[in-house]
């Protein structure tokens, strides 16, 4: 193990230590303005998987967030004005020691998340392909001319960077959700605040660390850690703060963008969802029980993209059903770095009861458990995936997001009745499609009020892709080339009072 230089060196847990190669990439301390800074209090990183605690991370004081504004602020003026090019090959690097560092990240990101090793080691792909896309549409950030109706002006657009954009993440992705912002923002020239979900600072705060060692420039990239309303309140306040891009629940996404309205900042919100499966009757009955096991257990279930609500033809409900929970005993419920496991811990004890009410309600109002075990032993942070049938719109199983390995299947007799019950949520992230005919399929992906449709396939999400909701799922789009426009505005100019051009 490496000899360590943490402020808070006795207070990390040697069992984290242990599991890396790079010790220096757990970092207990904020980043701001290129320097590891201290807050006033302590908040214990735990475990999902055993409670135990990993270590401690900074809470700051509002000066100290204040600090960090400054920073990004000072430090958006020489960012800027480096080249697309010089701002690219930066973000090489970092990406570049992402993947280098991709099994400490990984380890790191099970310890503190829950996820299977597997899932994080994908994660950390993909959350270092956003940093190399937004690399290289860097150099594509083209503006346009455009026709003139003013005689003799030249009329165009130029793309430029808003400034200062805070960006607050979730737990669930706790390396990627903050990557696809921040490599969009960092590329086309803001300076970026990121403020990770308590539960999993360790993620960001590596990022931190590997974005010192690109040769980020002090100031570009900050974490600051802590009081979560505090900072989000400060962040939102500050005319400096020209963006704001979060990723969480749709409520605490509501009581933000009120926040930004004072100073009418630009927002961008990827929210909660509520995806449906829905399995056309022309399907493979049982391709399609495996699809939907994928589309709902990964990350425990715990993923915006999770398919909340399945819905089967009638003719077909008890052959699915069955297959599904065939494929659904085989899933391995363990410690994320134990080998062969697919589903960690639940993020929390408060995560497990919330799963267990909503069993409870949905067998209260009429549906069967079909497989899975109920009442859930809450004595850990462990829930096994259950499958509920005779769910109905009543139950909170079927209204909310469920955030957990609770599968819940719905019988439908047209695909009519079908498209309004699908879309009968205030929710409209994802939806998953699965059959042959083109009609059908046509018919839904038009129909389905959702910012993305995957017919027959469960990934569907990736660095070209603009990835986004509609309805109270969000605001705005992540990834692909429509990533740009959280953070710049287009500048238009008019060049008037130019020569006649003369022919040649
Ligand atoms: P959350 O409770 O909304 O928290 C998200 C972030 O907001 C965290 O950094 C959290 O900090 C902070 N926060 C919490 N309460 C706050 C408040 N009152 N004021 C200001 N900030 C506050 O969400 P979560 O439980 O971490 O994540 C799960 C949610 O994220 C789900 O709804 C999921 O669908 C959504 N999600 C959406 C996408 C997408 O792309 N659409 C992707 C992933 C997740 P603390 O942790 O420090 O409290």
């Amino acid at each position: 193990m490496a000899a360590l230089n943490l402020p808070y060196e006795g207070k990390a847990s040697n069992a984290v230590l242990a599991q890396l190669d790079d010790a220096r990439l757990l970092r207990q301390l904020a980043y701001i303005n290129g320097k590891w800074v201290a807050g006033n209090d302590d908040i214990a990183v735990t475990n999902p998987a055993d409670d135990h605690v990993l270590g401690y991370v900074t809470s700051l004081k509002k000066s100290q967030v204040d600090k960090a504004i400054n920073a990004a602020h000072k430090a958006f003026v020489p960012w800027r004005a480096l080249s697309a090019e010089q701002r690219a090959t930066k973000l090489m690097s970092w990406h570049d020691l992402l993947l280098e560092n991709r099994e400490d990240l990984a380890r790191l990101m099970v310890l503190e998340q829950g996820k299977a090793l597997n899932d994080a080691r994908g994660e950390i792909d993909y959350g270092a392909s956003f940093i190399r896309w937004f690399a290289e549409e860097a150099r594509r950030a083209y503006g346009e001319t455009i026709p003139s109706h003013i005689p003799n002006a030249q009329l165009a657009t130029l793309r430029e960077p808003i400034g200062v954009a805070a960006l607050i993440t979730p737990w669930n992705f706790p390396n990627a959700m903050i990557t696809r912002k921040a490599a969009a923002a960092l590329a086309i020239g803001c300076t970026v605040i990121v403020k990770p979900a308590n539960e999993t600072p360790f993620s960001a705060l590596a990022l931190a660390e590997l974005a010192e060692r690109a040769g980020i420039p002090a100031g570009v990239f900050n974490v600051v850690t802590g009081d979560a309303p505090m900072i989000a309140a400060t962040l939102c306040a500050s005319d400096k703060v020209k963006a704001l891009s979060f990723t969480g629940s749709t409520r605490v996404g509501k009581i933000l963008l009120e926040q930004c309205a004072d100073t009418v900042k630009k927002c961008s919100m990827e929210l909660g969802g509520n995806a449906p499966f829905i399995v056309l009757p022309d399907m493979d009955i049982h391709e399609a029980a495996n699809a939907a096991i994928d589309a709902k257990f990964q990350t425990s279930g715990q993923d915006c993209l999770a398919a909340n609500r399945i819905f089967v033809p009638r003719e077909y409900h008890d052959e699915f059903v069955a297959a599904f929970a065939a494929g659904m005993q085989k899933l391995r419920v363990g410690n994320g770095m134990q080998k062969g496991v697919d589903l960690g811990p639940l993020i929390s004890r408060q995560a497990v009861e919330k799963a267990q009410k909503l069993v409870d309600d949905a067998l209260e109002k009429g549906a069967t458990l079909l497989a899975g075990k109920s009442p859930q032993s809450l004595n850990s942070n462990f829930f096994h995936p259950v499958l509920l049938t005779q769910v109905t719109p009543d139950m909170a199983v079927y209204r909310e997001e469920n955030f957990c390995p609770v599968a819940g299947v719905i019988a439908y007799d047209n695909v009519d009745d079908l498209l309004v019950a699908a879309n009968d949520t205030e929710y409209g992230l994802a939806a998953y499609v699965y059959g042959n005919d083109i009609r059908d399929i046509w018919k839904l992906m038009r129909g389905l009020e959702f910012g993305m449709v995957s017919v027959n396939s469960v990934k569907m999400t990736g660095h070209p892709i603009p990835f986004g909701g509609m309805k109270q799922s969000g605001l705005g789009r992540e990834g692909s080339r429509h990533g740009f426009d959280e953070y710049s505005e287009i500048k238009y100019y008019c060049l008037g009072g130019l020569p006649t051009a003369s022919g040649c």
